[in-house]
């Protein structure tokens, strides 16, 4: 019989828990160097001598067991449950040598539940040049446990751990500190009316209440010794702290020390400048002016190569299978330059990714969030807002998710719903063929008209969250502010493996998912274009032949083509809804595209290309470049369908339109109500309509 042993990894945000996992299972997780990672428990074993196992437990990062925030609250829940199925055998608390005074409160909180509890003490690789020193043995004594003193980075001590592990029978089980003596005739109270239970165990499950109002108490239940106050009660939670950073204090003081004048080193320089109150928003915008400069200048030459290469396989097919079947058409026309017009911005959405994952990884990002935070504030959301706000430029999903370590709800829902007006990485498609249809090449002092262009599109979307945050802040009735807690991580070169992990991830996960919906709508649209009702569908040849007698053959086919087409059931879609987009500067063919792009933007691009792929029916000429195709794109007039002015008003309309059926979905999740998202469809659809429609009057 193999022997299992249960183990929760527990610890601070960004103290190396994944790392440790990642070290521990070998199984590869996300690192990140910025708090809000690791959302949810993730699972892994590790195999330790003899046959034995360990099951090890990845949590959020909780900076107490006083939760107040959701994420916290999962570790919580775990702990003061011993029948959950994941209650550890023994607790790894996870500490960075660097923070190990703050890191060894929840340490003593959890040594003082009675679960036998080893210490990591990680980054151990920092300590010589921190000017740090540890007495092990001695903090082994103070605290009464094991200690394993780690560096996942340099992979030192794992197998310490590992053997620790094994051992954890042999932890002693005592408490750091007398809890009772927060307030003696109150625990005796709750002991007498409980006297099973553990007393700190009690006054946690006490607290969790009073932090959370309504959680479901499944573990016990203590609503008749409410008698205290919430005030009162804080009042406690707050003693608690104090006695146990006495304690702590005390242990640091036989066991650590740190000579002072290493620790003023590089970093704090390099804060001081980062973060600066003038030059710290100068350097983060000329980063990101950097970054999508790069994005145009680098990405051309894949994208190139991309771009001549689908063209090329559709031609190929067209050759290579019957000519004018049926399936032939579907394949070069609907699902080869529908698949194409996405393919072709894979350079540009790694290449975004890319610089996201360095920022990240380099420990700058946490710079960035505690330099939003001064203006944050005064909008109703927090620095923490930030770190999902960012992300939102990926892709919302994963933003609104990371929403989950944000403390207060009401900072929550407000940033869960501007969300979705950051930039993410599916509207980029539609913004660089528009910018590349009405911006001319030019530059500016240097810089790119097109790279500017786009940055001020990321701007507005970031100016649009930030106002809406500040409308909802005053509609929504006011609740306390939280404080702000960010981790300074220390700065460090990225690894390029985890780098390279993160733009793979993001981008195949991008593709892959907008890929199918894509490949869907490609096929959907195909076969509306190619079919039509009744007369003037059917009976195209001979109604323009009739009409135009002494026409070209070339051009004759192709006024048949665009008469089908405009008499085919997305002809009759498009035209319904022109009168409403008319004044916004579109024609028909662009409303189809965003009736098409409701359901996901990333859509319009590909739906663009199917569109005017179908409607040129000049056989020798093969499929010409999207690009080509959209800027030769006129009304019956001759004048350009896209211009300057119907240009900017696509932009502005795809920076604000909430078209994204997945984000509705999780925003549902995540607020357990329809009301939130549909709130969202509407308003952020009416907004971009009123933009849209101001953009193209005044420019027109
Ligand atoms: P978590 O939030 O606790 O899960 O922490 P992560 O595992 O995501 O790590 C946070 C950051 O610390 C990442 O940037 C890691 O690269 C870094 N890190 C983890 N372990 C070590 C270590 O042993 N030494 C150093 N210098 N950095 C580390
Ligand atoms: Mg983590």
């Amino acid at each position: 019989m193999s022997k299992q042993i249960k183990v929760a990894l527990i610890g601070n945000p960004n103290t190396g828990k994944t790392s440790v996992f990642n070290a521990l299972t070998g199984l590869k997780q996300k690192v990140g160097n910025y708090p809000g990672v690791t959302v949810d428990k993730k699972e892994g074993i590790c195999k330790l001598s003899r046959g034995v196992k360990a099951y090890i437990l990845d949590l959020p990062g909780t900076y107490s067991l006083n939760a107040s925030s959701v994420d916290e609250n999962v570790v919580i829940e775990l702990l003061l449950n011993k029948n959950d199925k994941d209650f550890p055998d023994v607790a790894v608390v996870v500490t960075d040598v660097e923070n190990l005074k703050r890191n060894l409160l929840l340490f003593t909180q959890i040594k003082d539940l009675k679960i036998p509890t080893i210490l990591v003490i990680n980054m151990s690789d920092v300590m010589s040049r921190k000017g740090i020193s540890l007495d092990i043995p001695a903090l082994e004594a103070q605290l009464q446990t094991k200690i394993a003193l780690v560096s996942t980075r340099k992979n030192k001590g794992i197998a310490l751990l590992k053997s620790l592990i094994e051992d954890y029978k042999s932890l002693a089980i005592t408490a750091c500190i007398d809890t009772s003596s927060i307030d003696s005739a109150y625990f005796e109270r709750l002991q007498k009316a409980f006297p099973n239970q553990d007393v700190y165990k009690l006054w946690l499950v006490i607290t969790q209440d009073v932090n959370f109002g309504t959680v479901a108490r499944r573990t016990l239940d203590v609503s008749k010794f409410q008698t205290k106050s919430i005030t009162e009660l804080k009042r406690l939670q707050q003693k608690e702290a104090i006695k146990r950073y006495q304690f702590i204090n005390g242990v640091l003081k036989v066991g650590q020390v740190i000579d002072r004048t290493k620790a003023k080193d590089l970093r704090s320089k390099l804060d001081r400048v980062l973060t600066h109150k003038v030059g710290g928003y100068f350097i983060f915008f000329a980063i990101l002016l950097l970054i999508f400069q790069a994005i145009y200048d680098w990405a051309t030459v894949p994208m190139d190569l991309i771009d001549t290469t689908f063209a090329s396989l559709a031609e190929w097919i067209k050759k290579a299978l019957p000519n004018g079947g049926m399936l032939t058409d579907l394949l070069a026309e609907g699902i080869v330059s529908g698949i194409g017009g996405v393919v072709i911005f894979i350079p540009q959405i790694a290449f975004l990714f890319l610089f996201i994952s360095i920022l990240e990884e380099s420990g700058y990002m946490s710079r960035v969030v505690f330099l939003m935070d001064r203006i944050m504030r005064r909008f109703g959301i927090s620095g923490k807002s930030v770190v999902p706000l960012i992300s939102g430029t990926a892709c919302a999903i994963p933003a609104v998710m990371a929403t989950r370590n944000i403390e207060n709800w009401k900072e929550r829902l407000i940033t869960i719903l501007v969300i979705p007006f950051t930039t993410c990485a599916a509207r980029l498609p539609v913004y660089l063929i528009i910018i590349a249809l009405v911006i001319p090449e030019g530059h500016f002092l240097g810089f790119n008209y097109q790279a500017l262009t786009l940055m001020l599109l990321y701007l507005i979307g970031f100016a649009m969250a930030i106002l809406s945050a500040y409308v909802l802040d005053r509609v929504m009735k006011t609740e306390r502010k939280t404080f702000f807690v960010v981790e300074m991580p220390n700065y460090k070169f990225p690894l390029l493996k985890n780098v390279a992990i993160t733009v793979i991830e993001k981008t195949k996960t991008f593709v892959l998912e907008a890929g199918k919906i894509i490949l869907a709508i490609s096929i959907i649209l195909w076969v509306m274009a190619s079919f039509g009702p009744g007369e003037k569908f059917n009976n195209a040849e001979a109604i323009v032949s009739q009409e135009s007698p002494d026409i070209l053959e070339v051009d004759l086919q192709d006024k048949i083509a665009a008469y089908r087409l405009e008499h085919s059931y997305i002809g009759i879609v498009g035209k319904t809804i022109e009168p409403l987009i008319k004044p916004l500067g579109y024609d028909w063919k662009i409303g189809i595209g965003l009736v098409a792009s409701f359901a996901a933007r990333e859509v319009f691009v590909g739906t663009l290309a199917t569109i005017y792929s179908v409607g040129s029916a000049s056989e020798n000429e093969g499929i010409d470049t999207i690009k080509t195709k959209m800027s030769n794109e006129r009304y019956s007039d001759g004048s350009k369908v896209f211009t300057f002015a119907s240009g900017i008003s696509l932009l502005l309309f795809y920076a604000f339109a909430m078209q994204c059926m997945s984000t509705l979905a999780i925003v549902k999740r995540e607020t357990k109500s329809w009301k939130w998202p549909i709130i969202q469809l509407f308003s952020m659809s009416i907004i971009a309509y009123l933009f849209a429609l101001v953009a193209f009057q005044i420019l027109k």
